[in-house]
């Protein structure tokens, strides 16, 4: 059977109760009984100890003494529980006296009871308790006194008693599980507010947010921690709607400028010169576009979940940094920029060879890129806390200040317009802070306008 969560909570409520209230009722029941059973022994205790005093021998067997006194006694005295007495020889069998309530009936004697123990017995077939005294003198037993009360009016109270709580137990159990389920509903409604605010929200729906509860408990820190998911997952759309954008924006450019300059040429017949001009510039666009779907590949293939690290051999890091500045070494010429690298004193340290590339490599072109000709690139490479680190410091362009922060942004380009002739794709530091995360390693840049700037990379 399927329950619903407030029917749980209120079965076990009830369940929980019921074995406390069962408790409780038993043990009213137990004290009732004992104090109704407790009382009547006593008054029967009572009755027998002032018949005994009023008690004396005859030919050996006990009689009352004075029995004109004692009948004239039980008359007077309003008797709202009467009390049988009998007096019996010590064989229980020959009745010696009785008092008048009795009238022809008599009290049994029961050979098999102990002296003055409590009893349950039978007068005329209503049931009373029953006492047997015995009447000694000087150690020997020449009779008994027998006290009995009816019983009938007592059980009558034990019995109904156990009828009301018997009834009531259940009926109290029924009462309890509808107000805990009633309550339980109450407290988990938020709950369901949050699922219907959360199946509303969908891809075209990631606006809505969770209400908060009025009180500041469990449930408010869970709509907070879901509104605080659900802005995150709305971020990491955004940027995935926005990637998208750009992407397929930045490939459709070339591809135009590309089909644009092909109709243009064959209008009409062109000097070889004229051919020579539209092809290599398009052959340009052409390689522009490769670039940026390399670049793409790259930030898909990394993507987390088919993050592809089947290449995860292990290089040195000073190897690896004469690698990709030998792969410069033809740009750096032609801008006459000047490169030195301090890397004294360090013991190689082992990285991760394809994204350590990825990273040096791109932030190595960027810094020859924005560098200005005739000027100095240092790479500085340190040890901290026996770990890499690597600066590189160019003297260039620089970033203006409040764009340093978004620099890591796909397609970005600060200040694009100002340096059209520096080509670029916006993807680079991308890359880079991608292949960082992938091996854990952490970027910072420093940058001055006009001045220069400098990426400090800690492996
Ligand atoms: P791009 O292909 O445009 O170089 P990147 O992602 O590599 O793309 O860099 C993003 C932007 O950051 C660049 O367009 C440039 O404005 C800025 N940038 C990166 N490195 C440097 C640098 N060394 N000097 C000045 N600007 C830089």
């Amino acid at each position: 059977m399927k329950l619903s969560f407030k029917d749980r909570i209120a079965i076990y409520y009830m369940l929980a109760t019921a074995l406390i209230v069962a408790f409780a009722f038993l043990v009213v029941f137990i004290l009732v009984k004992q104090t109704v059973y407790q009382q009547l022994d006593s008054d029967l205790h009572y009755e027998a100890t002032i018949h005994l005093q009023e008690t004396t021998l005859e030919n050996g067997r006990p009689v009352f003494w004075d029995k004109e006194e004692w009948e004239e006694r039980e008359h007077r005295e309003v008797q709202i529980n009467p009390v049988f007495v009998q007096v019996m020889d010590s064989t229980g069998t020959v009745v010696t006296d009785k008092s008048p309530n009795l009238k022809k009936d008599q009290l049994s004697f029961f050979q098999n009871k102990e002296d003055n123990e409590h009893f349950n017995a039978y007068l005329k077939n209503e049931l009373i308790r029953q006492i047997q005294v015995p009447v000694k003198m000087n150690g020997k037993v020449y009779g008994y006194i027998i006290t009995a009360m009816s019983f009938e009016a007592s059980q009558d109270v034990i019995v109904r008693l156990a009828w009301i709580l018997i009834l009531c137990y259940p009926l109290i159990l029924i009462v309890l599980f509808f107000i805990s389920r009633f309550l339980a509903g109450r407290s988990i409604k938020p709950i369901q507010e949050i699922t219907q605010t959360t199946n509303r929200i969908s891809r075209d729906h990631l606006n809505e947010r969770v209400k908060f509860p009025d009180n500041k408990d469990e449930l408010y820190d869970l709509s907070l921690s879901i509104n605080s998911l659900l802005d995150r997952v709305e971020q990491a759309i955004e940027r995935e709607r926005q990637f998208t954008s750009d992407a397929s924006h930045e490939l459709r450019t070339p591809i135009s400028s590309i089909r644009g300059t092909l109709e243009v040429l064959i209008r009409k017949e062109r000097t070889r010169e004229d051919y020579e001009d539209k092809i290599t510039y398009s052959l340009g666009e052409i390689d522009r576009m490769s670039v940026i779907i390399e670049q793409l590949l790259f930030l898909a293939r990394n993507d987390d979940g088919h993050r592809l690290l089947d290449n995860s051999r292990q290089t040195e890091i000073i190897s690896l940094i004469d690698e990709v500045i030998n792969e410069y070494t033809v740009k750096l010429r032609r801008k006459n920029i000047q490169l030195v690298f301090n890397a004294e004193g360090i013991k190689n340290f082992q990285i991760h060879a394809y994204y350590g590339y990825a990273i040096l490599n791109n932030v190595l072109e960027n810094a020859i890129k924005y560098a200005y000709a005739d000027s100095t690139i240092t790479i500085d490479l340190k040890m901290k806390n026996s770990r890499p680190v690597v600066k590189i410091i160019d003297e260039g362009i620089g970033i203006k200040e409040d764009d340093i922060s978004k620099i890591f942004n796909p397609f970005f380009r600060s200040e694009g317009l100002e340096h059209k002739h520096i080509k670029g794709t916006g993807l680079g530091l991308s890359i880079v802070q991608k292949a960082a995360q992938a091996i854990g390693a952490r970027i910072e840049v420093d940058s001055i306008k006009y001045k220069g700037t400098t990426f400090t990379i800690y492996f």
